[in-house]
């Protein structure tokens, strides 16, 4: 993916007008929130405050060898002591099966997918898909996943990471829709609830900004309209790795929610609060939707957290 550099800041306001602006957060279940899943659900909901708009929660639950269990309810608990208020009750992606089914039943139909047989081990290290079995299954190979066919390349803006583009076909390949263990993959589900939910922007960890492009190519292929995207920094630790569960991130205590919030905050490059807004959440996210700039946000791929 090339990044050109637009300097430092977002240029220009976001394109979605006030009243129709919808945000979401869409955690996956597995682990309680941490600091840098916090700093994306503070970035997703400023950015919706500040435009008068909608936030909604979706828990990204299909992954099930990767989630914990009472996670997802725990991660809605702790939203809910920093302040967040989604407009609706959190979508579970889990109960949504039937809607990625027919959107994959329209892929099918527009002869864009194919069966795919082979397994990890069968595909090596190789960074696309050698297209082994876009013509057919070899022969005594039994199907697994469903594949889509990809083609040209995708540009795109990013709000804040200026123009993005990826060829799909040399750096993306056909990718995969329907797992070999029987679940939605994440693009089609994220794209299929994307446009469930009326998304208008999605703010969200510059992990994701590779992701973009097979999102749009299937928006596009299912006839969806594309949202704005914002892809923020991540925050890394000091041995340079994304903070996750994996990597020791730190816990964040939601029973004194004020210290990650400004944390974050600070991360995202925003005004200091004054001393009255820190009294409670409420009193922070009252101040924080009135001061919320994008345009403060560093347009850096990750940022040291030990550095704020
Ligand atoms: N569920 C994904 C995650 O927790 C985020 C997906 C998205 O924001 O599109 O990393």
């Amino acid at each position: 993916m090339v990044l050109p550099n637009y300097g430092f800041f977002v240029s220009d306001d976001s394109a979605v007008s006030p009243a129709a602006y919808v945000g979401r957060f869409a955690p996956s279940p597995t682990g309680r929130l941490h600091m840098g899943s916090l700093i994306a659900a503070v970035a997703s909901y400023a950015q919706a405050q500040a435009h008068q708009g909608r936030w909604l929660l979706r828990m990204e639950d299909i992954d099930p060898p990767r989630e914990r269990p009472g996670a997802a309810k725990a991660i809605e608990e702790d939203l809910k002591r920093f302040g967040f208020q989604a407009d609706q009750p959190a979508l579970y992606q889990s109960d949504r099966t039937k809607a990625y089914r027919q959107a994959l039943d329209r892929l099918l139909a527009s002869g864009q997918v194919f069966r795919c047989g082979c397994s990890r081990r069968h595909l090596g290290h190789g960074r696309t898909y050698p297209n082994t079995c876009s013509g057919g299954l070899p022969s005594g190979r039994a199907p697994r996943s469903w594949r889509v066919r990809v083609s040209g390349q995708v540009v795109f803006s990013d709000a804040l990471q200026g123009v993005c583009r990826q060829n799909l076909v040399t750096d993306a390949g056909a990718f995969i829709l329907w797992r070999a263990d029987g679940q939605p993959a994440y693009q089609l589900a994220v794209v299929v609830d994307d446009d469930y939910q009326g998304i208008t922007e999605i703010v969200r960890g510059q992990d994701l900004l590779d992701s973009t492009p097979r999102q749009i190519f299937l928006q596009r292929l299912l006839g969806y309209t594309t949202p704005v995207y914002l892809h923020i920094p991540i925050a890394i630790n000091h041995q340079g790795n994304k903070l996750s569960k994996q990597t020791g991130a730190d816990p964040i205590d939601p029973q004194k929610p004020m210290p990650a919030l400004r944390r974050a905050w600070r991360f995202l490059g925003q005004l200091d609060p004054p001393q009255d807004a820190l009294s409670s959440v409420e009193s922070f996210w009252h101040w924080a939707s009135l001061h919320w700039s994008a345009k403060r946000i560093p347009a850096a791929s990750e940022i040291p957290l030990n550095r704020v």
